[in-house]
């Protein structure tokens, strides 16, 4: 089979580092197995029908396929409510809502574990002067840096302790374009923990972009509140054409609708357009995609740690998201990675991606995506901002066949331009 000029050096590791991997992927099929019942018993539960996906126009109001998808959702995600939307644009749309939504002039938000992800800098406006902020609304902002890449429980609890009008604490799965670990849904419980230990009534949210089904449970069930993502990342299964979520305790969902659309109207309103449909099947097909995207993952940590490069996490380590960091250690490498995933896509593939200047981020950026939603990254793509240690992030894949030849082909244009040593 030669489709692909892969260098036969090249092509002999990628067998061993697919060897070596056999007992990660078993648990990777077992999580799928697991979280895909779930998903499935779920819609039957709820009697999902035909009917369901008829478009809605107007206000939409009494849009039945919209109102089923978040209950079968909600209870998925092991919460008591929740919005599903394809007019929530985007993750750190849907964590802005879950912010405004709850927050009031006077409390103050704290983020537990570290500075939050780069686009949501300018929502909370403390750093900079930023528009429309939670700043500019007089939220209060505090941030607990973690140590060593773990979660400072003793500094939150201080925090806390201090600081009566904290009534909203973030904690975020995902590493984003960091280095640190992911969190698991059991540190994330340990979190919850802390925070109840010193005081029961604040909010606990959690910013579970990337982590939908790469566990058995996800955050809303072991206590977190409130908790928000994309769909077109994870929850939208590669099927998704765009949308967010919000799920938690009934009572701030409520809140949570009012920001959505406006005091009074909620969730009411919001027409589906005859989004329905894809989204019920972008969230029926979305464990099994994880999984093939958590393969990925595991197969690209794998080969590169065969050449010789760190990547986090390790390809024997157990996962929280979706995301592989493979630190490539200097811009050429990193620009040849993403220029191979480009090449091996199934849409665009012909085009080269460049670094740009891209809105929200302080680095240059480099993305590699040809996918068939733009922007989607629950389909393969590779971004890195253009920064010490020149760290790839990489993540997706719709099924592993098609993303572990983008991994080979990312590796193939590295050796193509003398950037690798074997
Ligand atoms: C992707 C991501 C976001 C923002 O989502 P967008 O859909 O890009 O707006 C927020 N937090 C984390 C951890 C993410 O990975």
């Amino acid at each position: 089979m030669s489709f692909f000029e892969v260098d036969a050096r090249l092509q002999a590791l990628s067998d061993k580092a697919l060897a070596n991997v056999q007992d990660m992927f078993a648990n990777i099929e077992a999580v799928t197995e697991y979280n895909q019942q779930k998903v499935l018993s779920a819609f039957i539960r709820h009697k999902v029908s035909e009917s369901h996906f008829a478009a809605t126009t107007g206000y939409g109001y009494g849009d039945r396929g919209r109102d089923v998808l978040e209950e079968v959702f909600a209870d998925i995600m092991g919460a008591e409510d929740a919005l599903v939307r394809h007019s929530i644009l985007c993750g750190t749309h849907a964590i802005t809502l879950s912010l405004f939504g709850v927050l009031r002039p006077g409390d103050t938000l704290l983020a537990a574990t570290g500075t939050p992800y780069d686009t949501l800098i300018g929502v909370i406006g403390a750093d900079k002067p930023s528009s429309g902020s939670l700043t500019e609304y007089g939220v209060g902002y505090r941030e607990v840096a973690l140590i060593d890449g773990k979660p400072d429980l003793n500094g939150i609890i201080t925090a806390l302790r201090e600081d009566p009008s904290i009534r909203m604490v973030h904690i975020q799965r995902s590493r984003g374009y960091d280095l640190r670990p992911s969190l698991s849904v059991a540190d994330i419980e340990e979190i919850v923990k802390t925070v109840r230990s010193v005081r029961e009534d604040v909010i606990i949210f959690t910013d579970n972009c990337y982590g939908e089904f790469v566990e058995k449970c996800e955050p809303t069930a072991v206590g977190v509140d409130l908790m928000a993502g994309s769909l077109i990342k994870n929850p939208g299964g590669g099927i998704a054409e765009n949308g967010g979520y919000i799920c938690g305790r009934r009572d701030l969902v409520e809140q949570c609708s009012y920001r959505m659309t406006t005091p009074g109207l909620g969730r009411e309103v919001g027409a589906s357009l005859g989004h329905n449909r894809t989204l019920f099947m972008g969230l029926f097909h979305a464990p099994h995609v994880v999984g093939e995207a958590l393969k990925t993952a595991v197969y690209a940590a794998s080969l590169f740690e065969l050449l010789g490069y760190t990547c986090s996490p390790s390809s024997q380590e157990k996962r929280a998201d979706i995301i592989q960091a493979i630190c490539l250690e200097n811009a050429e490498a990193l620009i040849a990675f993403c220029q191979g995933i480009q090449s091996g896509a199934p849409v665009d593939a012909f085009v080269t991606p460049e670094p740009w200047d891209m809105p929200g981020y302080d680095n240059q950026v480099i993305m590699a995506a040809g996918a068939f939603t733009l922007g989607s990254s629950i389909e393969l793509s590779a971004d890195a901002p253009l920064r010490d240690p020149f760290a790839v992030y990489m993540q997706g894949g719709l099924n592993f066949h098609s993303g572990k030849i983008g991994i080979l082909l990312a590796a193939q244009k590295m050796l193509h331009n003398n950037l690798l040593h074997i």
